[in-house]
This record gives C-alpha cells, sequence and structure tokens, in this order.
C-alpha cells in the first residue's frame, strides 16, 4: 500500500493539471450514504419509478414522497476533508478540475472552483411548468415546494432518469478527461453511464488513473489504475501528508 500511496503521490506532485471524477462514496463521511446499499434509499423506493422524469410528470406528489426523504439526508451536511483536500490541491498552485456525480454541492461548499456537476444538484429547484428557478433552502424541509406562479410542484435541479445530461457539460467534462496529467476516481462504482466512461477517456488519452475506493471496480482492472483502498478522506490525508 505504502508504494502505490508514493506512486500516486508522486504523480500528483509532478502534474499541473489534475481532472477528479467523483461519486457517492466521497460523500459517505459526510453522513450521506450511498444509495444503492442496505438500508439505502433504492431500497425503499425504486429508482426507475421515483427517479424518472415521465414519474414526476404524471405524479409529482407521489415522486415527492421519496425527494422528502432525500432532502433530509442531504440538508445540513458538510463536506469532508476528502473534499477539503481536493480545494488544498488548488492552493498548492494545481488546476484541478472535479467532475461530480453528486449532487450534494458538498464539492463547491469545500471551495473547490472548478465544478462540474454531472448530475445536477439537489438544491436548486426549477418549475418544469414555466421555467422558473428557486433553491430549496427558502421552503421548509416538511413542505413540498411549489411554484407560485403555476401552484406546482417545483423540481429539484438533478438530471431524472430519462432526462439528457447538459450538453455543455458533458463536452467540459470530455475535455477536462483528456487534458490532464492524472486522473482521479473518487467513490464511485463507475456504473452509471455516460460519466462511467470519462475514465476510458483518459485511459485512451494515456493519462495515469489513481482510483481511491473501499473496494475494486470495473475499473480498477481493465484501466490499470493505481487502486487505493481506503475511505476517501483516510486515503487523501495520507497523500497530501506524502506531497508536503
Ligand atoms: P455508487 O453508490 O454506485 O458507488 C459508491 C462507491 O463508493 C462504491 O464503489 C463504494 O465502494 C465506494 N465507497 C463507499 N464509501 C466510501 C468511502 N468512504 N470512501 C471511498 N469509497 C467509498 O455511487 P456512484 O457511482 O456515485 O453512482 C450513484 C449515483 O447516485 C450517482 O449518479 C449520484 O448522482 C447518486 N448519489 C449521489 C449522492 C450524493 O450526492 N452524495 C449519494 C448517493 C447517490
Amino acid at each position: 500500500m505504502n508504494r502505490k500511496i508514493i506512486k500516486a503521490a508522486e504523480l500528483i506532485k509532478n502534474a499541473d493539471k489534475i481532472t477528479v471524477l467523483t461519486g457517492a462514496g466521497i460523500s459517505v463521511e459526510s453522513g450521506i450514504p450511498d444509495f444503492r446499499s442496505k438500508g439505502g434509499l433504492w431500497e425503499k423506493y425504486d429508482p426507475f419509478v421515483y427517479a424518472h422524469i415521465d414519474s414526476f410528470h404524471r405524479d409529482p406528489y407521489r415522486v415527492w414522497e421519496m425527494l422528502k426523504e432525500m432532502n433530509q439526508i442531504l440538508n445540513g451536511k458538510k463536506p469532508n476533508y476528502a473534499h477539503i483536500a481536493l480545494k488544498q490541491l488548488e492552493d498548492k498552485g494545481k488546476e484541478v478540475v472535479i467532475i461530480t456525480q453528486n449532487i450534494d454541492s458538498l464539492h463547491s461548499l469545500a471551495g473547490s472552483s472548478i465544478v462540474y456537476e454531472y448530475h445536477g444538484v439537489w438544491d436548486k429547484l426549477i418549475c418544469v411548468k414555466c421555467g422558473k428557478r428557486d433553491e430549496i433552502k427558502n421552503f421548509p424541509l416538511n413542505r413540498i415546494p411549489h411554484c407560485e406562479k403555476c401552484n406546482f410542484p417545483y423540481k429539484p435541479e438533478v438530471v431524472f432518469f430519462g432526462e439528457p445530461i447538459d450538453p455543455y457539460i458533458m463536452s467540459v467534462s470530455n475535455e477536462a478527461a483528456k487534458n490532464c496529467d492524472v486522473f482521479m476516481v473518487i467513490g464511485t462504482s463507475a456504473q452509471v453511464y455516460p460519466a462511467a466512461y470519462l475514465p476510458n477517456v483518459a485511459f485512451n488519452a494515456n493519462i495515469p488513473i489513481i482510483e481511491i475506493n473501499l473496494e475494486e471496480t470495473p475499473l480498477t482492472s481493465s484501466l490499470n489504475t493505481i487502486h487505493l483502498k481506503g475511505k476517501a478522506s483516510e486515503i487523501m490525508k495520507l497523500l497530501m501528508e506524502h506531497l508536503d
């Protein structure tokens, strides 16, 4: 392990540009469990029903049963050391581009300056009828936020199943994946496409890939990643110590 940490730290130290793909695992230590594991949100609510855009149009109140629980999970959470360390890499003069599949806004809260929110964000709201926007913080936690104009429930600006990824975000993320000196993948099972394809873009551009996860993923052997097994915050701490 130590050998791999040293190798990864060397790559980071020598890099000017670092692109990082993050997933639910980086926020677990902030108290946001991943939705897929036992007891997670998707055990109770089938995401293809409750997180599908057609369901929202058909019956937004049913979808909001799940969204209210999601709101309770995400509300008030703070970045953990792994989010903060990525911002500290910027402070060391690196250009750090973060592509996150998370909807929790924790990278922005940690102060990172370039964050591409691939699946959107939870805390911004949009009316699917008139396009009016608002923020979840302006509404009480236990009530379904409604557009004042249309009296229709707001939709969080999260990419639901059946909705496209913002083409601009896709394009800049692709560019960042192939124009960096090292590509990091933190806390993602790499199963949700097209985000899961980004490490392949880096691999095809001959960029070394560092992967931080509690377990191996399909990327580990197929892309020959430097796999650092452990909790994101603990591994980032080891890496940062080796940089100094
Ligand atoms: P996933 O749930 O499929 O995989 C999580 C990965 O993180 C797993 O491989 C797991 O081994 C690893 N992991 C768990 N705890 C970890 C830790 N402490 N340190 C390092 N790794 C850890 O997550 P995904 O790949 O991001 O895909 C799920 C989708 O669900 C995403 O698109 C995301 O939008 C959404 N989601 C978001 C949040 C959030 O915003 N925080 C939370 C849950 C799910």
